[in-house]
């Protein structure tokens, strides 16, 4: 198997080359040449299987140039031990009738970045042994939130790395905040800036393809890359839970093995809901894959008239890991529904880029709707949202799995399609407290963060992770903050190159 760029398809990489270098030279992202497909019966075997199995059986299609020991050891080391709270990593809850939520936020970070990122530091160190030569990597983030505390996890102390995470100053919550802060570990740095997340995107985007910063790193045998959902590294880790979702749902007895279920993703970066976009094409029965937005509602906007503008209001959300105006892995597609169209990404990320906006061809939006659906979710819906699946059913969400709850709701109303479904629920509730407990109760001033989470765990009953407990007592290590245009140097100062 190998792979390509979106924006020049007579490149060919190994997934080793693709997971090492993050982004391909010109730009583009790499994407598989041809998306591998199942059988019926290797769907139907994994059933039986537990998450790590149905992990290896998706992974080595994809990965073929890694041996089965490296996969082993991979997928064991990222889903194995007691770093999941949940023994099903990624249990399937039945919340109503047709009404299922996959709850991805079981890892250590509380956030559903934790399913591919505890994964994405061992595919990287093995990758780089192959391709890379012995080079320390250099990875640089820039998060909405939920990324940045998730790659420091999963990259803390590994050998032959250096992590550096750049976060909106005002545009995370206050917990988020913490949790990077705080974080341990000898080979990791945090810093803020004045800016939201596609200031901080641009511009480790832009450090990435700097000939002299690169040759600087090259000089001291270092090399970078990403964490970033572009990275195809964090893309395939996510396919799995697709198939463990749907054998869990057989499993239970809520579909017959082959019925079509539908999946509601609440997007951001459009990493999450491309994966499922991956399964399908790999033989997943699914009828719509549902994009569900905030505020910020570029992606339905797209979805439904196929212009892309970004060249609107931002909106800091109660959702801040949706709080995104270019979706990056939308670039990819764009590639495989324009039928491999690299001229055509080019030109639309190049209009992207200069004008803020581009518009597809009628043909290609009918293409992407085969698929698609999409609505969005406006703040007052957040909370009512939280509030009614607490009073009715008892499930206590947090903000980003609320949006995805309303959107599918309204799609149920508007079609009438109301088939066995799966909306992923991509945050735990006590990662943003402060908003899901002034859903639920009238007044929370004056509480401080923990209390907040008190409060909640007082009223819902629900356990409160372990990682957040922990925060209580962790000091803050890092206080930087800087302007984008400043990102350069500070990658050079607080990784002490
Ligand atoms: C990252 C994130 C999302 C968005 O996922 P994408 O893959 O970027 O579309 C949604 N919810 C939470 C909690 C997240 O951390």
């Amino acid at each position: 198997m190998l792979y390509t760029s979106t924006r020049d398809k007579s490149i060919r990489v190994s997934a080793a080359q693709a997971i090492t270098q993050g982004i391909s030279e010109e730009g583009g992202l790499f994407v598989p040449c041809e998306i591998p497909k199942f059988s019926e019966a290797q769907i139907r075997a994994m059933i039986d299987m537990d998450y790590i199995s149905r992990a290896k059986t998706v992974l080595s299609a994809y990965l073929t140039d890694f041996s089965a020991e490296e996969l082993d050891y991979c997928v064991n080391g990222a889903y194995g031990g007691n770093k999941f709270s949940s023994e099903k990593i990624a249990p399937v809850v039945r919340v109503n009738g047709n009404e299922n939520v996959l709850e991805l936020w079981h890892g250590p970070t509380c956030a559903f970045k934790d399913m591919a990122l505890q994964l994405l530091p061992y595919l990287m160190m093995t990758s780089a042994k192959k391709v890379a030569g012995g080079k320390t990597i250099v990875i640089l983030v820039a998060t909405s939130g939920d990324t940045g505390k998730a790659a420091l996890e999963g990259f803390k102390d590994v050998e032959h790395t250096r992590i550096l995470v750049f976060y909106p100053d005002e545009g995370v919550s206050p917990m988020q905040k913490l949790q990077m802060t705080t974080q341990e570990g000898e080979n990791v740095a945090v810093c803020a800036i004045k800016g939201n997340f596609d200031d901080a995107q641009s511009a480790v985007k832009s450090i990435f393809t700097d000939a002299n910063v690169k040759a600087q790193l090259a000089e001291k045998n270092m090399m970078f890359s990403s964490a970033n959902s572009i990275n195809w590294g964090r893309l395939v880790p996510q396919i799995v839970y697709y198939f463990s979702a749907y054998c869990d749902l057989v499993q239970q007895g809520s579909i017959a093995f082959g019925d079509k279920i539908n999946v509601v993703v609440p997007t951001g970066n459009f990493g999450n809901i491309l994966a499922a976009y991956y399964a399908v094409q790999m033989g997943l029965p699914v009828g719509k894959l549902v994009c569900a937005s905030n505020t910020n509602n570029v992606l339905t906007d797209f979805l439904t008239s196929g212009e892309y503008n970004k060249n609107r209001a931002f909106y800091a959300t109660t959702s801040p890991s949706m709080d995104i105006l270019i979706s990056s892995n939308l670039e990819r597609l764009l590639y495989h529904l324009s039928g491999e169209d690299d001229g055509l990404v080019r030109d639309l990320m190049a209009r992207l880029s200069e004008d803020g906006c581009y518009r597809i061809s009628s043909e290609l939006r009918a293409n992407i709707q085969k698929y698609f659906a999409a609505g969005f979710c406006g703040e007052e819906d957040v909370f009512a949202t939280i509030r009614t699946h607490f009073e009715k059913y008892h499930y206590l969400c947090d903000t980003h799995t609320a949006v995805a709850l309303k959107v599918y709701a309204d799609y149920v109303k508007s079609t009438g399609d109301d088939i066995v479904s799966v909306i992923d629920s991509t945050a735990s509730p006590y990662k943003f407290s402060a908003s899901v407990l002034s859903a639920l109760q009238d007044s929370t001033k004056d509480m401080s963060e923990f209390e907040m989470v008190d409060e909640l765990h007082r009223v819902s009953g629900m356990d409160v992770p372990q990682p957040i407990e922990a925060l209580q007592n962790k000091a803050v290590r890092f206080r930087e903050v800087c302007s984008k245009d400043e990102m350069g140097e500070i990658v050079f100062k607080l990784l002490k190159i």
